[in-house]
């Protein structure tokens, strides 16, 4: 397979988790992939250097970082490691127009179609998971509504990009984690008996 998986969600709308669980059917299936996940490479950085301390101080308020960090970021990634037959995934990542349409120019000089998995919860919901969650330095309820508000207005001009230029999936994302996975497995078009976790 040589697919491109982009995931979105609202904060606490389940990227993380549904990008592994997409590796462990990648891993299961023998296929070969490429993961990038922008928060979480963000989150790893060594808090020793400039940059990922004024990093570490803009997440934590639930800020957008500039566009050209997760910009060099995924280019970095895709220059070291993508190559014909690989499956992509990336979670966080565009967040933005501006970083949609690097997302375009990418794929488009790796001659690669795209895939957005667009996650869909209730803010009440996401409130919810996050005072189950709260490990995050950015989990807080002030930070979560601010995320969510720049969630929000962000997507308005994102999703119109995406119906455009990419595949759209819009999923439920309410449900144990095993039905959202189901609903993006089969929405991806992935082979019904496939679904070890179907009943
Ligand atoms: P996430 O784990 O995807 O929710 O990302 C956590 C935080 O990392 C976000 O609230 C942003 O501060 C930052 N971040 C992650 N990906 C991006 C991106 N593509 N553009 C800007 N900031 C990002």
């Amino acid at each position: 397979m040589d697919r491109v998986i982009v995931l979105i969600a609202y904060p606490c709308g389940g990227k993380d988790k549904h990008s592994r669980m997409l590796i462990d059917f990648f891993k299961e299936k023998l296929e070969s992939f490429l993961y990038i996940g922008t928060g979480e490479k963000f989150r790893n950085l060594k808090k020793s250097n400039y940059t990922s301390k004024l990093i570490e101080d803009s997440m934590k308020k639930g800020e957008l970082l500039p566009n050209f960090l997760s910009e060099s970021l995924v280019g970095s990634d895709l220059i070291k490691g993508f190559s014909k037959k690989k499956n992509l995934i990336i979670n966080g990542f565009p967040r933005n127009v501006k970083q949609a349409k690097t997302l375009l120019e990418m794929m488009n000089f790796y001659q690669r179609k795209v895939d957005v998995v667009f996650i869909k919860i209730t803010q009440k919901e996401a409130l919810k998971r996050l005072l189950k969650r709260g490990q995050r330095l950015d989990d807080s309820i002030k930070t979560i509504k601010r995320r969510f508000k720049i969630f929000r207005k962000k997507k308005t001009s994102l999703i119109p990009f995406f119906k455009k230029n990419f595949n759209l999936i819009e999923i439920d994302g309410n449900g144990t984690s095993e039905e959202v996975h189901n609903r993006i497995l089969m929405a991806l078009g992935f082979y019904f008996n496939d679904l070890p976790l179907l009943r």
